[in-house]
């Protein structure tokens, strides 16, 4: 019999937790009523929402009403960044963004410089980290403008200076987004610490389903809803409420929370420094991209190791670790198929063949020593495979 795949792709999408679904399961079956309506029955339903508004307000320490329910990471990235080009106007403002971000918030912001903002691309060093004195230099406080900076990133795990962006774009009057996609659940993240004016959530990245996502918007921040009809989530984001995955995505913040409360991300992160050292011990020519540990002030997110295999073309050797049982990625999954090095390892000023070379593995709270054992078996032999296909 065949062993089942290893899964160490949980930064493209993550396993749904099977608490998850059996909280979503009532509301696809007998609770199917609208919230917005009046009767008993709608009343319930309006009250669970209200409850898994409250499990993700507290994942991040923020008031329920700060929290929108949204379709996805991408929309809850578009709604604010499109919001915020018609706060502060397209004369005279300023947007910096970093070189890191996903495309939902480097696309978005292109449009913006399409028609005529000036938008700005501060980069990073090659541990990945926000180059806070370039950002300090694009933030200009004659100007009206927003910043938005990734908590997290998607490639490498890094976790970013958010703390010290946020304080050097209040000190211009600026308002602060965070795409913190990769890091809820993941790391602590918490607004009422870090005073981001905006946060971007998606449920599919931390075991809840994919299709639905969050938006933290702080109470009195200026905000132009992109959606506009019915008036549900306060008008902020009108449509009837997804409610089972609204359900889902409640629960999942709940069961992340005791998670990171009770260890289990620090047994994540034992788990990739396994993976990391199983592998530079058996290869000479595997480097790891990020630094290691967790301590701040450089750390990343628990769950990721981003390695590059010297003398290997990632690509080649995808096909064959998905043969051999395991399905992980050279970038970000949105980026699978796409032509060229990937951005964020050109950003840390990798060469071509470095970043060709390099691979993604991340892990969840499900990955298991036994299957890292065997992974680290199955990661070495293709890596000798590809190396040496590569020099014949
Ligand atoms: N931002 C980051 C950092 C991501 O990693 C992703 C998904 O890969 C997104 C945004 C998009 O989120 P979603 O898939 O929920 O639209």
């Amino acid at each position: 019999m065949t062993e089942p795949s290893i899964y160490l792709d949980s930064n493209a999408t993550s396993q749904i937790h099977p608490r998850v679904v059996e909280a979503m399961m009532p509301y696809l079956t007998d609770q199917w009523h609208n919230p917005s309506s009046g009767y008993r029955a709608g009343q319930k339903v309006k009250a669970s929402v209200e409850r898994a508004r409250e499990q993700v307000a507290d994942l991040i320490g923020a008031h329920p009403n700060e929290i929108v329910f949204t379709g996805c990471g991408t929309e809850s990235n578009n709604m604010v960044i499109k919001s915020l080009a018609r706060v502060i106007g397209r004369k005279k403002s300023r947007v910096v963004v970093s070189e890191i971000e996903h495309s939902a918030v480097l696309r978005p912001t292109e449009a913006m410089a399409a028609v005529g903002f000036d938008v700005e691309r501060v980069g990073v060093d090659s541990d990945c980290r926000l180059r806070l004195d370039h950002f300090a230099d694009a933030v200009v406080d004659d100007r009206p403008g927003f910043a938005s900076i990734m908590w997290a990133n998607n490639e490498t795990g890094v976790v970013q200076p958010v703390a010290e962006a946020v304080e050097i774009t209040k000190a211009a009057g600026w308002h602060f987004h965070t795409d913190a996609i990769q890091a809820v659940g993941k790391v602590p993240v918490r607004v009422d610490e870090v005073p981001v004016d905006f946060l971007s959530i998606s449920g599919h990245k931390f075991h809840a389903p994919k299709g639905v996502g969050a938006l933290f918007i702080r109470k009195e921040s200026p905000f132009e809803p992109m959606i506009r009809g019915g008036g549900q989530e306060s008008g902020h984001r009108s449509g009837t409420e997804n409610v089972p995955y609204i359900i889902g995505l409640g629960e999942a913040a709940a069961i992340m929370k005791s998670e990171m409360e009770n260890g289990g991300l620090d047994c994540v992160a034992a788990l990739r420094d396994r993976l990391q050292t199983g592998l530079s011990q058996r290869l000479d020519r595997v480097r790891c991209n990020t630094q290691p540990g967790s301590a701040p002030p450089c750390y990343t997110a628990p769950n990721v190791a981003h390695l590059s295999f010297e003398g290997c073309v990632a690509a080649e050797m995808l096909p064959k670790l998905d043969a051999a049982g395991i399905q992980c990625s050279a970038g970000s999954a949105c980026m699978t198929g796409k032509a060229g090095p990937s951005h964020v390892q050109k950003a840390m000023g990798f060469s071509d063949e470095r970043a060709y070379s390099s691979l993604r593995l991340s892990l969840s709270i499900f990955t298991t020593e036994e299957e890292i054992d065997r992974a680290v078996d199955i990661i070495a032999e293709v890596a000798r495979e590809c190396c040496v296909e590569a020099v014949e």
